[in-house]
């Protein structure tokens, strides 16, 4: 066993304080992973403070893992000691079951073992990526390409797949018209990639607060959502819209800015049910749907692709006494684009 340094909830209320978690030891498949940054997920505010469902305290967040690999199991062969990896929201799935056979373990039909507060295959709680160390059984450990420095490499691990996988699956591309809803650390990496991937890129943001940013992060387009008249004036503009909102919308106002045949897909998670109006779909043909992260592969997939971009996310990088103050701004939608801890302040 490896005891690592690490930052936890005790509560849904009182802030992260730091902690030890026990590591266990390398088996045949497992690697060690000395984590350098770890990028702050709105998902784990939302489960920290049990917004989604009660959780098991305490609780090691973070699932945006970049680091390097300081110890391999006997029967290893995708990584080597000194290797640049990273780890996202899942540590391991069934692996038999038909979304998992087809690349798609998020949608494991026995569950997908989440980063941290899942029950792991030992029995023990997984704990997450604020923390100095831990095992991962190489299958989820994908390598991080070299020009992608650890620390803008960490959020493309959780941000950045969740929002490539949909940009791909609903054809993000020369000649469409996406736009994103919501300026944040999901937000900031759809523009960048939907851009690389040559689309006409518009930020449906609150307000006109970020548009250099947005535009200079590879945007086409800045509207305020808070102007009544952008909903008048882009009504059937988008082919394709990604709602990376965490907290409530009005679905139908934002669905009659999707064109005829078009698709809305949300990745934001807010606690509270949403609702839509079936006439937002039927009269124009639109779907809307969710996606969840993405797999193993298409997550390596999506790293190459930064890579081949020169593409990272935009960081600011904390030291972990700062995680409490991070988390109120991530929560006041003021991040820039996305909180990144250094991991060796963890003590
Ligand atoms: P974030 O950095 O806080 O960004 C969310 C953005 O949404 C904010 O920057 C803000 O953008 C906008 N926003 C916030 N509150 C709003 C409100 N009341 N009304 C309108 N817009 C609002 O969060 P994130 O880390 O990108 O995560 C976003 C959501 O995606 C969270 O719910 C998270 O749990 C979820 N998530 C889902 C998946 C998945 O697999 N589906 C994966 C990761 C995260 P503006 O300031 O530009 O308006
Ligand atoms: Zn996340
Ligand atoms: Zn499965």
């Amino acid at each position: 066993m490896l005891t690592a340094h690490a930052y936890a909830a005790t509560s849904a209320t009182g802030p992260l304080t730091p902690v030890t978690v026990e590591r266990r030891d390398v088996g045949p498949h497992d690697v060690l992973i000395e984590i350098k940054y770890c990028g702050i997920c709105h998902s784990d505010i939302h489960n920290v403070r049990g917004e989604w469902g009660s959780a098991a305290y305490p609780l090691v967040p973070g699932h945006e893992i970049a680091g390097i690999v300081t110890e391999v199991g006997s029967e290893v062969t995708r990584h080597a000691v000194g290797d640049r990896v990273g780890v996202g929201c899942m540590v391991d799935s069934c692996r038999t079951c038909a979304p998992c056979r087809r690349g798609e373990e998020q949608y494991c039909l026995e569950g997908t073992t989440l980063t941290y507060g899942s029950v792991d295959r030992d029995g023990t709680l997984t704990q997450g990526g604020y923390s100095t160390h831990m095992v991962v059984t190489e299958d989820f450990v994908v390598a991080v390409p070299e020009g992608i420095g650890l620390d803008e490499a960490a959020p493309l691990l959780c941000a950045g797949v969740t929002t490539y996988s949909p940009l791909r699956r609903w054809g993000a591309g020369p000649g469409s018209r996406v736009a994103v809803i919501g300026l944040g650390g999901l937000g900031h990496m759809a523009v960048k990639l939907a851009h690389a991937m040559g689309a006409e890129v518009t930020v449906l943001s609150q307000s006109l607060k970020k548009m250099d940013d947005g535009l200079r992060l590879g945007a086409d387009h800045y509207h305020a959502t808070s102007d009544p008249e952008t909903f008048e004036k882009l009504v059937g503009s988008f082919d394709l819209i990604v709602n990376t909102v965490s907290a409530k919308l009005d679905l139908d106002a934002y669905l009659s800015l999707v064109a005829v045949g078009g698709a809305m897909v949300n990745v934001g998670a807010p606690a509270e049910p949403l609702s839509i109006s079936v006439f937002s779909l039927i009269m124009q043909g639109r779907s809307y749907a969710g996606s969840l992260i993405g797999g193993i592969a298409e997550t390596q997939e999506m790293l190459d692709f930064c890579a081949e971009h020169g593409l990272g996310a935009e960081v600011e990088v904390i030291p972990a006494e700062k995680i409490n103050e991070a988390y109120e701004q991530v929560m006041a939608s003021d991040a820039r684009y996305r909180f990144v801890i250094d991991t060796s302040t963890l003590g």
